[in-house]
């Protein structure tokens, strides 16, 4: 399991300083997570504004 970031991001970045293992990176149109590293903890989705980080 792994959350994933929805087209919903506004690239603000939040996200990015909560991530324990350091799994978000900015991508080209929005943030991502790399599913083989996350440990599905939702700390991203805590912190995004527009509830863009979801769950797989
Ligand atoms: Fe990082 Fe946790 Fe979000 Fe996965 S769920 S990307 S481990 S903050
Ligand atoms: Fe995108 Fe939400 Fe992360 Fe901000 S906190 S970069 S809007 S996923």
């Amino acid at each position: 399991m792994a959350y994933f970031i929805t087209e919903e991001c506004i690239s603000c970045g939040a996200c990015e300083a909560e991530c324990p293992v350091e799994a978000i990176s900015a991508g080209d149109e929005r943030y991502v997570i790399d599913a083989d590293t996350c440990i599905d903890c939702g700390s991203c989705a805590s912190v995004c504004p527009v509830e863009a980080p979801q769950p797989k």
